[in-house]
């Protein structure tokens, strides 16, 4: 994940900025971080997101909408900065045999909406800030999957961290374009949000939510 790290952090970066514009915040990569193990006051975030693989050894290319983002965060005490952890569960192929764990490729779109979702969960979490009514952004997939997950080739599942993807997060995913619409009447009819046309400065369009927060 070299350069697609970089990706990572430029877009955590702007959107913690646009939030916290004088907090300093930053986002690492930690292969060795654990779901459900945690220094104290820290706290957690898990996403399972779509993404591509390709196989180092045959080119073999796959995709899967369950590939496990952990997030862990934790904001000083008193100060104004604070620190994420970051770690990406990777899948290996089904064709080869002894074939190594691959690292997903995700969508620029995809990155987004994952660090909307976490720099949402950062707000709630360590500033208490927030609303009842957000909903996650759900992950777009670009196709359609047909199986089940393949448990066998998928680190989170070996090592006993996977969970499986409820139908009705599946179901919503296909249908983003009105999951943002909700959001943002939602956020209207609360009167959290007066934006009921598409607020140019929100760089989402129609998912107004951080002129909210500024
Ligand atoms: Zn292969
Ligand atoms: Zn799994």
């Amino acid at each position: 994940m070299g350069e697609d790290m970089e990706v990572w952090k430029q877009v955590f970066q702007e959107l913690i900025q646009e939030l916290k514009p004088w907090h300093k915040w930053t986002l690492t990569l930690d292969k060795d971080l654990l779901p459900n193990t945690l220094q104290p006051g820290w706290s957690q975030y898990q996403q399972w997101a779509f993404a591509r693989f390709q196989c180092s050894l045959c080119s073999r290319r796959w995709a899967s909408s369950q590939v496990q983002v952990l997030f862990h965060m934790h904001k000083s005490k008193g100060e104004p900065q604070g620190q994420v952890k970051m770690r990406v569960f990777a899948q290996r192929c089904r064709k080869c045999c002894q074939s190594p764990f691959e690292v997903p490729e995700f969508t620029t779109e995809n990155i987004s909406r994952i660090l909307n979702n976490l720099v949402f969960r950062i707000l709630k979490k360590c500033y208490r800030e927030g609303f009842k009514s957000m909903e996650e952004l759900p992950m777009i997939k670009e196709i359609s999957l047909e199986g089940p997950h393949d448990s066998n080739n998928c680190e989170a599942c070996l090592q006993g961290f996977c969970a499986p993807v409820s139908p009705a997060l599946a179901s919503i995913t296909n249908t983003y374009h009105h999951v943002e619409r909700r959001v943002q009447v939602t956020h209207w009819r609360e009167g959290l949000c007066s934006h009921i046309a598409p607020n140019p400065r929100c760089r989402y369009g129609n998912v107004c939510c951080f002129c909210l927060v500024l």
